[in-house]
């Protein structure tokens, strides 16, 4: 069995691969993971023989010299990051020191670790870096973003994501490393941290409160469900070809106010008690700095080349995950009373 140093395992999209690899006995995963704000031990697996958690940033060169010496991963999947867009600009320099710092200090320890390996365990050896789309910018009405399409993030956040990519494929056509890239649409699915659009008005709207939408509300994304993008993952880390990139992406595209409608409609259906209408509960806001308009993803390498499809339809998902959300209360009041971080700060219940 492979074992993986997985970094960002206590995340969202981190957080499903490492409970597919561990409820399936896929791979031991090593976790590594900060636990900032985003990052959730009630969201992943206690450890067992296939899962050691390991509290610790990827900025740390010696601890992840200790965790390569003493579990000699055959991979390093990367998911580590700060991730919220609205955070960026709020506050860019822990971006700058996780997407970019710490995506340098582990490329760095990944190299030396990979040079003493030998034979077959060296040519298997491969590090992924999960990315995003925003590294390719906006787009207009048409077209798809490609592998070839030039890098132009606009946010703190694309571009500390967009830098990380260039570090990584750096490392492949100068030292050689075995690295492979994927870069994915917007992901939903359960145990994501209210922040984001489709758990923030979920919640909101069964709570009866405001649901803030950017700007117009028709900026357009590309949907994919948590799980489709971790089976992707797998995919490209078992078939993948070092120094490859791949995009990945639900061929679902929405605009953020159908996203929004869909969602009060379907809290509506499934909790017909609500005292109140939730569309009715929608409010424009002014529109994030920098806001880009459209993003779409062409997935046609990942699934031609490597037999890559998304299991998962949006119009299913989305239901299952609301769904998901109500029968968790326990996880989310935990999130939203802040409860999840007293533990490991130590603090008492
Ligand atoms: P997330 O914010 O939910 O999780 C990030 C995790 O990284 C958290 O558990 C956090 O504690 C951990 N972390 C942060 N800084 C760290 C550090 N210095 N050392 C170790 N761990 C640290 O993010 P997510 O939505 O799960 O995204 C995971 C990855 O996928 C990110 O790299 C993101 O750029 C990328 N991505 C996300 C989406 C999306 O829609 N969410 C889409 C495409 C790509």
């Amino acid at each position: 069995m492979q074992t993986l140093l997985v970094t960002g395992g206590a995340g969202f999209i981190g957080g499903q691969f490492v409970r597919d690899a561990v409820d399936n006995k896929l791979a031991r995963i090593v976790n590594l993971d900060a636990l900032t704000y985003a990052g959730n031990r009630d969201s992943i697996p206690s450890e067992n023989e296939h899962h050691v958690f390991v509290q610790g940033s990827i900025n740390d060169g010696e601890l992840l010299d200790r965790l390569f010496a003493d579990y000699s991963p055959d991979a390093v999947v990367h998911f580590a990051a700060e991730s919220h867009v609205d955070r960026s600009i709020d506050g860019p320099g822990a971006f700058i020191e996780t997407n970019i710092n710490g995506t340098y200090q582990l490329l760095t320890t990944t190299r030396k670790h990979w040079q003493g390996l030998s034979g077959d365990t060296k040519d298997g050896f491969r590090f992924l870096h999960v990315s995003t789309d925003e590294v390719y910018g906006s787009l207009g009405a048409e077209g798809y973003f490609t592998e070839t399409t030039p890098y132009a993030p606009s946010s703190p956040y694309s571009a500390s994501k967009a830098s990380s990519d260039h570090l990584v494929r750096a490392w492949h056509h100068t030292f050689g490393v075995p690295t492979l890239i994927t870069n994915c649409s917007n992901n939903y699915g359960p145990y994501q941290f209210p922040e984001k659009l489709i758990p923030l008005v979920t919640l909101n709207a069964i709570g009866g409160r405001p649901l803030p939408v950017y700007g117009d509300g028709k900026n357009v994304r590309d949907w994919l469900y948590v799980g489709d993008h971790c089976s992707a993952i797998r995919t490209v880390l078992a078939q993948g070809r070092p120094g490859e990139t791949y995009n990945v992406g639900g061929n679902c595209e929405r605009q953020n106010i159908e996203i929004v409608r869909t969602i009060c409609r379907t809290v509506n259906e499934l909790c017909p008690n609500l005292a109140h209408e939730c569309e009715s509960l929608i409010t424009y806001v002014t529109d994030r700095p920098g806001h880009d308009r459209r993003y779409a993803i062409d997935a046609s390498k990942i699934r031609d080349e490597l037999g890559w499809d998304p299991a998962h339809s949006f119009e299913s998902a989305i239901v299952e995950t609301i769904q998901w959300y109500l029968d968790n209360s326990t996880w989310v009041e935990r999130v939203l009373s802040g409860e999840y971080r007293m533990e490991r700060l130590g603090v008492g219940e």
